[in-house]
């Protein structure tokens, strides 16, 4: 492992729910990969600690050290800003507020890093390495707890005057529809998110719906997630279908948003609740199609996200990589 024929990044993906380090090589190969929970509710410092214990172990997997690296991307959840590199806040881990994630690794570490948000960097990850390879004009929506999205024009992400752009999930999709947990309500996340479906789910089953929805979470209705209404749906049980159903129908009425806004070529959709599949995507792409322009509806394909959970420790990598590079040149 110590020829030094190829450059290497290490790619780091902090979520909400997991930590994912990876030494990449410049070609999109992981030499390690390491994956931990993240300690969401506890302050920065813990979770920042957290994210340097995952980087020794993926380093001492691929028999790297930090010198032998030529680059460092860190995703992170929620806005930041990639200059400055300070995480404003982030929903999902609520104490990472106004952090300079950035300058606090690169001290702990002893070498530089990029910031980049962490739904830009799956984005990334699916343009380098995964399904969005030679696509210059596509967008990335990555749906689970909520919505995260990259937005990709000319071959570049789009992220805005300070950062925060794409943030498609808490666009209103009904101004008086339910809070979300932006401050706003009616968000698209609020109606089209795993936590959306498993949302109605548990009103239908408290308000006495019948459905064997409950059978498949053990009878406690806490475990009642988009998993287990999705495995009700595929046994049968109407009410998850149809559950389902409405989730996509929802999904479909922010693609076309999406879709009359940018015109891309490629929509690439990924996260947990794509895996739910046709039964999901199937009235997304109806309702996208009722809703948008035809031509530019005609032009734009749909695929599904290619490197499943590691498009954002990949992208980061690949990110970072680039980012020297440029840094260099200049
Ligand atoms: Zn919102």
């Amino acid at each position: 492992m110590s020829q030094k024929s190829e450059p290497l990044a290490l790619g780091i993906d902090l979520g909400g729910t997991k930590i994912l380090t990876a030494v990449v090589t410049s070609r999109g190969e992981m030499l390690s990969r390491d994956h931990s929970i993240t300690p969401a509710k506890q302050d920065h410092e813990t979770v920042i600690r957290s994210v340097l214990e995952s980087t020794e172990r993926a380093l001492r997997e691929a028999a790297a050290t930090i010198e032998t690296l030529d680059a460092i991307g860190i995703g992170v959840p929620g806005l930041s800003n990639p200059e400055t590199g300070i995480l404003f806040t982030s929903p999902n881990i609520p104490k990472l507020k106004d952090v300079p994630i950035r300058e606090i690794i690169e001290k702990q570490l002893g070498k530089r890093a990029v910031l980049i948000n962490d739904a830009n960097a799956a984005a990334l990850g699916e343009f380098y390495f995964g399904a969005a390879k030679g696509a210059s004009n596509f967008i990335y929506i990555t749906v689970s707890t909520g919505i995260g999205c990259g937005i990709v024009i000319n071959g570049k992400i789009y992220t805005g005057a300070i950062g925060t752009a794409g943030e498609v999930g808490h666009m209103t999709i009904d101004d008086k529809g339910p809070s979300c947990s932006c401050g706003n309500r009616g968000c698209w996340e609020v109606f089209a998110s795993g936590t959306a479906l498993a949302r109605e789910a548990k009103q239908k089953i408290t308000g006495g719906a019948k459905t064997a929805i409950l059978d498949f979470a053990g009878g406690n209705i806490d475990m009642v997630t988009a998993e287990v209404i999705h495995k009700a749906a595929q046994n049968g049980d109407g009410l998850a279908g149809r559950l389902i159903q409405e989730t996509g129908y929802y999904l479909g009425v922010g693609l076309a948003n999406l879709i009359n806004v940018f015109n891309p070529e490629l929509i690439v959709i990924g996260g947990g609740l794509s895996n739910i599949g046709d039964m999901l995507l199937g009235p997304a792409i109806k309702e996208a199609k009722n809703r948008a322009f035809k031509k530019p509806f005609q032009t734009v394909r749909f695929a599904r996200a290619g490197l499943g959970r590691n498009s954002g420790v990949l992208g980061a990598a690949a990110f970072s990589l680039e980012e020297m590079n440029r840094l260099n040149k200049l």
